[in-house]
């Protein structure tokens, strides 16, 4: 088999089995008509049908199959074809169909239908692929819906593209899916804001920023257990805060002496300056020495003044 056509058969039964659950080994009935040309053809129906679907096969034939290869007759000068015919029939596994009692067989279109659909519901309960060289039996099954189908075609084996019955069921359900997939991540999301809105119910100030973060795509969801705990990262950062300012004020304490050094006329702004940044530093270190201070002049000065007081220092 070309390798063109061998890709297409396996992504054929990839779908039929997503969509119609086929699973090797793949049931096969086989029709007399499949196994009188296979043999004409010189060719290994078994081997052949498992290349073509893609994995183990189980051969099968219903009594009214092997009955019609019973009665069939060889061509002329192919005589020696009906032995080989019904050592194949034989190595095939029998399908009781029911119509072995009846004095002749039905026809194979009939008998097939039967055991592929016995209910006329259009469905394949048993998962039968169905190899046939007649028309008739293939656009029969045709309409149910999950019958791979076979045929040979000049030494050739072809497994029939889905019919549309078929390919309209795995449309229909290919949608379902999507749908469903749709809910379920819907639902994963809806669970995902309340959890992040009760993780974040202790912080301040960032409600709209987790709803922003729950409207955005699910990939941030898994961000929210991760993200740093704000109890555990305000403290240290206060702490840095504070550090760095007592930083600054030491760092521009030794410029100004720096410059009054190299510059003794600028001493006198220095000593000014060193004042104004001792101020700002003490309200960075903790405003309760400065507090007092301030509080001093006017006792009875309430929180908030102190506070304006403290803000306007910092400037
Ligand atoms: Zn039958």
């Amino acid at each position: 088999m070309r390798g063109k056509r061998s890709k297409q058969y396996r992504k054929l039964m990839h779908a039929y089995a997503l969509t119609f659950h086929f699973r090797a080994p793949y049931q096969v009935l086989l029709s007399s008509t499949i196994i009188r040309d296979a043999a004409r053809f010189k060719m290994q129906l078994g081997s052949m049908l498992s290349n073509t679907l893609h994995g183990e096969i189980k051969p099968m034939i219903t009594q009214c199959c092997i009955r019609h290869l019973y009665n069939a007759v060889p061509e002329p000068g192919h005589e020696a074809d009906k032995e080989r015919w019904i050592e194949v029939a034989k190595s095939a596994e029998r399908r009781r169909c029911g119509h072995h009692e009846l004095e002749t067989p039905l026809s194979e279109e009939e008998c097939i239908r039967s055991v592929v659909d016995a209910k006329g519901s259009g469905t394949n309960k048993h998962r039968y692929v169905v190899a046939t060289q007649e028309r008739e039996v293939r656009a029969a099954m045709r309409e149910v819906a999950g019958v791979p189908l076979i045929y040979i075609n000049r030494s050739v084996m072809v497994l029939e593209p889905m019919a549309e019955r078929s390919a309209e069921v795995r449309e229909a359900e290919e949608k379902g899916k999507v749908r469903a997939g749709l809910k379920a991540r819907r639902g994963a999301e809806a669970g995902g804001v309340k959890r992040k809105a009760e993780e974040e119910e202790g912080e301040e100030g960032e409600d709209e920023g987790a709803q922003e973060e729950a409207a955005a795509p699910k990939k941030k969801k898994a961000r929210g257990p991760k993200g740093p705990n704000p109890l555990s990262v305000k403290k240290p950062k206060k702490e840095n805060q504070e550090k760095s300012a007592g930083k600054k004020v030491e760092e521009e304490r030794s410029v100004l002496r720096k410059a009054a050094k190299q510059d003794p006329q600028a001493a006198d702004k220095a000593v000014k300056a060193e004042v104004a940044v001792g101020e700002g530093g003490a309200s960075a270190d903790g405003a309760s020495g400065k507090r007092k201070r301030r509080r001093k002049p006017k006792e009875s000065g309430d929180a908030a003044s102190a506070l304006k007081a403290e803000v306007g220092d910092e400037e």
